[in-house]
């Protein structure tokens, strides 16, 4: 594509998409149904933080198992592990500098799934999905109803702000919608400059006289707002935290916990190294919705690729930040599945079922009328990683630049919290997991061998 300029490639036409085997499409897709469709009953909304205290404080961890998942996405959709989260460590809070020591249960109870689903007015979902976790929820003010607001939008705009009022983030999560406005990114950057106002960076004079102070949440509503209509402090906010600390300057830059210039989504690698690298490690940095060592356990993807390293149903938690080749490979499989995933359409929610549950790899075999086995797809998905990273490449973009703020990663470790006393050995993880993909483990970028194995040519005018 790079030698020939080509930028896209557009596909137009009238006639239907066809499949290769419809019918065993159905039969996949029914199966797969029965076993979504199955609800026990569980714990009601007010005792997920108690379970999330309980994964705080044992030794060990549970493997995250689909089973778990479908029923609170079923029940409540992504809130469900609002509260959860918190109190694991799995969120971060105040900026990532706290814990839920200082947004604790009588706080973070203010996001409970029930307390959000009690807003609801009604589920919907995406185009015959058993699980349906969109909603369509009541709030007060003018707009009067907004989407239910997904887990990272909640604590995004709720424990990283310390902000417990529950009809702000309701009215956020609206007015971010409205202007095309990531709730991450726009929480993150507030918070960055909650603390820069702590610190004394930025002034009321600063701040158009607003009081930039923990949990303020008519504070947060108009400093959100000033972003959205690029006004005052809002102008110097709107493009993030990175920009905003270049202008300050002053050190501001301390307080902006962003991978490559993009503000960090609410998992914590203190408590999940495999966020911590594929923030670092993917093309496009700073990303969630790929790869951790829970997805992997989620993923089940050894239950279909024997060469894979099955995980262990109880394992001691310290295991977590042991980096060694069995991590790299996991994280490598996070990234080529998502790639396949990605590409065919599937909504990562599913695939969290697991393999044998989801039968991802059938489906595309049922569709293209192809016999391949899922390693064939795993090749095509990291195919499509080498692609993106070679691109990035040769656009002038230094992977090494993608490393998270240091609090992300344990630098320095937190004294107190469930993350208390933890660092991830993110130096050995990066380069253990570009080994994988046959990248240079110093620089990241794709060795000519790499690139000509995967037939992406022989690569010279990229690396
Ligand atoms: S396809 Fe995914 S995002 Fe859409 S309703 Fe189903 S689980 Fe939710």
């Amino acid at each position: 594509m790079g030698a020939k300029r080509l930028k896209a490639v557009v596909l137009d036409g009238k006639k239907r998409i066809g499949v290769h085997n419809r019918a065993e499409i159905k039969r996949l897709s029914q199966l797969c149904n029965k076993w979504v469709q199955f609800q026990p009953l569980f714990l009601p909304g007010s005792m997920a933080a108690y379970v999330g205290t309980l994964m705080r404080v044992l030794p060990t961890q549970m493997a995250m198992d689909g089973l778990l998942y479908k029923i609170l996405l079923k029940k409540w959709g992504t809130g469900s592990m609002n509260q959860m989260s918190v109190e694991m460590g799995d969120s971060p809070i105040k900026n990532w500098k706290g814990s839920s020591e200082d947004w604790g249960i009588t706080h973070s109870r203010s996001v409970n799934p029930d307390a959000i689903r009690k807003h609801e007015k009604v589920k919907y979902h995406c185009y015959a999905c058993p699980l349906g976790c969109g909603g369509i929820c009541a709030m007060q003010g003018k707009y009067g109803e907004t989407h239910k607001p997904e887990y990272e939008s909640v604590l995004a705009l709720g424990g990283l702000l310390m902000n417990t009022d529950l009809e702000s983030i309701f009215h956020l999560c609206e007015v971010l919608n409205r202007a095309g406005m990531d709730t991450i990114s726009a929480g993150a950057t507030v918070a960055f400059a909650i603390e820069c106002y702590e610190a004394g960076i930025l002034t009321k004079e600063d701040t158009d006289g607003l009081e930039l102070t923990w949990g303020n949440s008519n504070a947060i509503i108009a400093l959100i707002e000033k972003m959205v209509r690029r006004e005052g402090i809002g102008d110097l906010l709107a493009d993030g935290s990175k920009a905003a600390a270049r202008k300050i300057g002053k050190n501001a830059g301390n307080y902006a916990m962003h991978a490559g210039g993009q503000e960090l989504p609410m998992h914590d690698g203190r408590n999940d190294p495999g966020y911590g690298v594929h923030y670092a490690v993917e093309p496009a940095p700073g990303r969630h919705n790929v790869g951790a060592q829970m997805y992997y356990e989620m993923f089940q993807l050894w239950k279909v690729m024997k060469s894979l390293p099955r995980v262990k149903p109880l394992y001691f938690k310290g295991r977590k930040y042991v980096a060694d080749e069995e991590k790299a490979a996991m994280a490598a499989a996070c990234s080529k599945f998502m790639n396949v995933v990605n590409c065919a359409g599937l909504c990562m929610f599913g695939v969290f079922l697991g393999a044998k549950r989801i039968p991802a790899f059938d489906w595309l075999n049922a569709a293209t009328g192809w016999h391949r086995p899922p390693e064939h797809y795993m090749e095509i998905g990291e195919r499509i990683q080498t692609l993106k990273q070679a691109f990035n490449i040769r656009q002038g973009v230094d992977p090494r630049t993608f490393w998270p703020a240091g609090r992300v990663i344990g630098r320095p470790p937190q004294t107190k919290g469930a993350n208390r006393g933890r660092s991830i050995n993110m130096e050995k993880m990066i380069s253990d997991y570009y080994t994988q993909f046959g990248w240079d483990p110093e620089t990241g970028r794709p060795t000519e061998k790499t690139m000509a194995r995967l037939g992406l040519g022989a690569g010279e005018d990229v690396v």
